[in-house]
């Protein structure tokens, strides 16, 4: 497809028989989240050619079945629709736009091309990326998500979505093979909003989280009893419930684990990081929100690899030990 001679796409084809077919897919950034989404479109009978920078991320997905290519528009040969999941707006910019905003992959997709990206980004870039699709007639949806990596394993992601209806209604079969909740945010760039005042929220209730249980700790509480309590009580929030930031407190989760997998600390404060900016550019008040980042920014100067609820070490260190 990625042919200069670019003709158009149709996100469905219909089979002899008169059914509808799957959508050939390019998949582009392979990592923690992107690579177990991409092994889940496979399992339900997509063809995929991916594409990652990293050798080690398309081997795992050569052993699952994909075909594996030299670039974007090498993956995105005979593909209907493009899915990317990647660090930040930089890397989707570069994708997409090119590096000096002409050689992109998106000069290279036929009309009606549907692209979703799934990265965590800025608004403002997502939106960029969707204009620049539309003056080409492609179609583009901004599509972050929420559910980690244990979401993207299983397939029960939850999808928040910007972009038409049109556009929305020929992703959500396919974002159904990923996720189990699929959200129709509004138009473009809604969907990444919607996806930084959740996770401003979440970075708030982590830090809020650790902050109680240490005050307990301090005063001679036992953090699980002081858990099961805060649980029970009106301080309930989803970290007391599947996440608990002590150490031991709940088994299979990162704090029991040296604070290793799950959501880094790095990309919790380049969410905050994003929501403070859309709060600026827009003149709304965030304190709480800049608190979080305040705590996140100086975590992750010796933490940003470790799962974000290691936050608590700003309150005992003990906890790393
Ligand atoms: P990751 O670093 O594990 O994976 C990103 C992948 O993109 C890497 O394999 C990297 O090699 C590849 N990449 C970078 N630049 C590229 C390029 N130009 N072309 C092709 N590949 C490229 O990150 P992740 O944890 O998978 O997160 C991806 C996105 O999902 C981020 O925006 C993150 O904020 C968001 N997110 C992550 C989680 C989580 O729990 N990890 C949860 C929700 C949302």
């Amino acid at each position: 497809m990625a042919t200069n001679d670019k003709g158009s796409s149709n996100t469905t084809t219909t089979d002899n028989d008169g059914t509808t077919a799957k959508p050939n897919i390019a998949f582009i950034g392979l990592g923690n989240m992107g690579g177990p989404m991409a092994e889940n479109l496979l399992k339900a009978g997509y063809t995929l050619s991916v594409y990652d920078l990293s050798a080690e991320a398309t081997a795992r997905l050569q052993q699952a079945g994909a075909n594996i290519a030299n670039s974007p528009k090498d993956a995105a040969q005979n593909a209907q629709v493009v899915i990317s999941m990647l660090p930040a707006g930089k890397h989707v910019h570069s994708v997409y736009l090119g590096e000096d905003r002409s050689k992109g992959l998106l000069a290279d997709l036929p009309k009606g091309t549907l692209v979703i990206d799934s990265s965590t980004i800025a608004a403002a870039d997502a939106r960029k990326v969707a204009e620049a699709a539309s003056k080409l007639g492609i179609d583009f949806l901004d599509a972050p998500v929420s559910g980690g990596t244990g979401g993207a394993i299983a397939g029960t992601l939850t999808f928040i979505v910007g972009g038409s209806d049109d556009a929305f209604a020929k992703a959500e079969p396919i974002l159904a093979v990923m996720g189990k909740n699929i959200f129709h945010a509004g138009e473009h760039g809604a969907g990444q909003v919607a996806k930084i005042c959740n996770n401003m929220l979440l970075g708030i209730l982590m830090a809020g989280t650790a902050e109680a249980i240490n005050l307990g700790v301090k005063n001679g509480l036992d953090p699980k009893v002081l858990s099961d309590i805060m649980l029970q009580s009106s301080g309930r929030n989803w970290t007391l419930e599947v996440y608990n930031p002590y150490p031991q407190v709940m088994e299979n989760v990162p704090s029991s684990n040296g604070y290793q997998g799950g959501f880094m600390s790095k990309l919790m404060q380049k969410d905050l990081n994003l929501a403070m900016q859309t709060a600026q550019d827009t003149n709304v008040e965030t304190p709480m929100g800049a608190k979080a980042t305040e705590l996140y920014a100086a975590h992750t100067v010796e933490n940003g690899d470790r799962d974000f609820s290691s936050i608590m070490a700003r309150y005992d260190s003990s906890v790393l030990s």
